[in-house]
C-alpha cells in the first residue's frame, strides 16, 4: 500500500498534487508520503506483536533526518553502519539505547563514538573486530555489549551483490566457527556478550531462507548457552523485498508469523531491522523530459536525473516503474530513458514502454525511497537534488537542493597553485 495515485491523470502523492510541488521545487525532486512511512513502519512493527522485540530501521536504505525522527517518534531504532549515521541518528533523537551497529569495517574513531554514546549493541564481524573493540572500552573504562554476526550461509536468491550470508560474502563469521568466538568474547573483561545477528541479504521474495538461518541461530544458541553464555538479543537483520515490477514478497505478517512460528516461545528479544520494506515504496524520484531523439536502432528519451541521483538501476540492473505526472493519452513509445551523465551506464529503463512525452514534461521514478537518495554522489559535478515529505494536504522540503557552492566546499587551491 502507499499514497501515490492519479486523481484526472494527474499524480498526487496524499492530498498533494506531484506538478504543484515541482513548481516550487524543480526538478530532479524526491518525494516522499508521510502517511506511507508511517503506515509501512507500524505494519511491520505491529507484524511481532506478541513477542519482545525492536524495530531498528536500516538507515542505510535513506538516512534523511525527518525520516529517521518519524521512525523514532513512532518508538523504532536504528540500524547503522558508520559513524556519520550515528551522527545523524542522535541529531534525530533516536534513543541511544535502540541503536545498532553492524559493518565490517568500522573504524577505531567510530568505535569511541558508539561507545561514548552508549548504544544498545555492537554486531561484530570479525576477530579481530572483537579484540579491537575490547581494547577500545578499556581505555575508555566501558563495557561493549556485542552480538556476533554469524554468516548461516543461506541463499537468499537475490542479486549477487545484496546477497549477505553466504559463505563467500565478506559478512559476519562463519557459523561453523561462532561457538568458539562466543567463547572468547565472553572472556574479555571490556564486553560483554549480549546476542547474536544475522542479516542474509536484501530484497528477499521468499520466507524461506529467512526460516533457515533463524534455524541454525537457534542451534548455535542452544550451543553457547550450554557453555554458560546467556544471550539475550536475536537480531535477524532485514532483507524483506518490496514489488518493483512484478516480484510477490511476502507481506510483513507473513514474514513475521513464519519467524514467531519457527522461534517457538522464547525470552529473546528479537531485533529486526528493515530498510527497503519501509521505504521502498513511500517515495518517488520525479524528473522532467530534456530531450527525445530516435536513432534507427532506438528511442531516448533524456531526462534531467540522472544515475548520480537513483543508482540502482545502473547498479544493479534493477527494475523501476516510469509513470508520466499527467498522462498525456498520446500513446506509448518503448523507448531508453537516460541521464545527462557522460556513462552508457546511465539509464532509469531500457527498451520500456512508457507513456509518449514531450520535452518539460514530468515523469515520476517509482519505488525510489530506498536507496535512492542514500546512494547519490556529486558525479559529473551535479548538486544533490532536494527531497519533499507530503503529509496529507501539506508538503514540506526536508533537504534543500545543493547549489554550485556546496559543491566545492572543503576544496583548496595551494599556494604554490595560486
Ligand atoms: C542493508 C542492511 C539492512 C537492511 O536491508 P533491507 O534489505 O533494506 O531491509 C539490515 N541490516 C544490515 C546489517 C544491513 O547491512
Amino acid at each position: 500500500m502507499h499514497h501515490f495515485h492519479y486523481i484526472d491523470n494527474e499524480l498526487y502523492c496524499e492530498e498533494v498534487p506531484v506538478p504543484e510541488i515541482i513548481r516550487k521545487m524543480g526538478t530532479p525532486c524526491y518525494i516522499y508520503s508521510h502517511a506511507t512511512l508511517r503506515q509501512h513502519f507500524r505494519t511491520f512493527d505491529d507484524a511481532f506483536n506478541g513477542i519482545r522485540h525492536l524495530t531498528c530501521f536500516s538507515m542505510k536504505s535513506n538516512s534523511n533526518l525527518a525520516i529517521l525522527r518519524l521512525f523514532a517518534l513512532e518508538g523504532g531504532g536504528v540500524d547503522i553502519v558508520s559513524g556519520g549515521e550515528l551522527y545523524r541518528a542522535l541529531k534525530a533523537e533516536v534513543e541511544p539505547g535502540k541503536i545498532v551497529y553492524s559493518g565490517v569495517g568500522k573504524q577505531v574513531e567510530d568505535l569511541e563514538y558508539a561507545l561514548k554514546s552508549d548504544i544498545l549493541m555492537f554486531n561484530v564481524e570479525s576477530t579481530q573486530e572483537i579484540v579491537k573493540l575490547n581494547d577500545v572500552a578499556a581505555r575508555l573504562n566501558k563495557k561493549a555489549r556485542i552480538a556476533i554476526r554469524i554468516n548461516p550461509d543461506v541463499d537468499p536468491e537475490t542479486h549477487p551483490y545484496v546477497s549477505t550470508g553466504l559463505k563467500e560474502n565478506k559478512f559476519g563469521i562463519d557459523i561453523s566457527i561462532a561457538p568458539e568466538q562466543y567463547t572468547t568474547a565472553a572472556g574479555m573483561k571490556n564486553l560483554e556478550v549480549s546476542g547474536v545477528s544475522c542479516h542474509i541479504g536484501s530484497q528477499l521474495t521468499q520466507v524461506s531462507p529467512f526460516v533457515d538461518a533463524l534455524r541454525k541461530l537457534k542451534q548455535m544458541i542452544k550451543d553457547v548457552e550450554r557453555t554458560g553464555i546467556k544471550i539475550d538479543y536475536l537480531d535477524l537483520g532485514g532483507g524483506l523485498g518490496i514489488t518493483y515490477n512484478r516480484e510477490e514478497p511476502p507481506h510483513p505478517e507473513e514474514y513475521a508469523g513464519a519467524i514467531k512460528k519457527e522461534l517457538g516461545t522464547t525470552d529473546l528479544t528479537l531485533i529486526l531491522e528493515p530498510g527497503r520494506v519501509i521505504m521502498g515504496n513511500a517515495g518517488i524520484l520525479v524528473t522532467k523530459v530534456l530531450y527525445t531523439k530516435s536513432t534507427i536502432e532506438k528511442t531516448f528519451i533524456i531526462v534531467d536525473a540522472a544515475m548520480n541521483d537513483l543508482l540502482r538501476p545502473s547498479l544493479y540492473d534493477s527494475y523501476h516503474g516510469i509513470q508520466p505526472v499527467k498522462k498525456s493519452g498520446r500513446g506509448t513509445v518503448t523507448a531508453d530513458i537516460v541521464g545527462p551523465i557522460c556513462e552508457s551506464g546511465d539509464f532509469f529503463a531500457r527498451g520500456r514502454e512508457v507513456e509518449s512525452l514531450k520535452p518539460g514534461e514530468l515523469m515520476a521514478v517509482m519505488s525510489a525511497g530506498a536507496y535512492g537518495f542514500s546512494m547519490s554522489s556529486n558525479y559529473n559535478s551535479r548538486p544533490r537534488v532536494c527531497e519533499v515529505m507530503v503529509k496529507g494536504d501539506r508538503f514540506y522540503t526536508i533537504r534543500t537542493r545543493e547549489t554550485f557552492e556546496d559543491l566545492v566546499r572543503g576544496e583548496k587551491i595551494p599556494d604554490f597553485l595560486a
